[in-house]
């Protein structure tokens, strides 16, 4: 899982963008958040086409230019933020 998620990430996606939508219903089936996906589903919600919602652990991933950012770093900040209050479109992640 740990190893589709960092293939999902890196370069060429723009490429792939050009091909099909990154974010569809079999991509939201896989994603989970790195976080809770080890001891628990770490399910996601794909909220306002922008960001990504853990359902157990409330971290927030942006998705980004139709990337999902699954980074500890990104979910991290974004964690007690409540989604209402989410920047849409997500900021540019550092
Ligand atoms: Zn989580």
């Amino acid at each position: 899982m740990v190893k589709f998620i960092q293939w999902l990430m890196p370069v060429n996606i723009k490429d792939r963008k050009m091909e099909m939508p990154v974010i569809n219903q079999e991509l939201l089936d896989l994603l989970r958040c790195p976080v809770c996906v080890k001891e628990k589903k770490g399910e996601l919600e794909f909220y306002q086409d922008s960001w990504l919602i853990c359902t157990n652990c409330d971290r927030k991933y942006p998705v980004w230019e139709e990337i999902p950012i699954m980074l500890l770093d990104e979910g991290d900040k974004w964690q007690a933020t409540r989604k209402e209050e989410l920047p849409i479109p997500p900021p540019k992640p550092n």
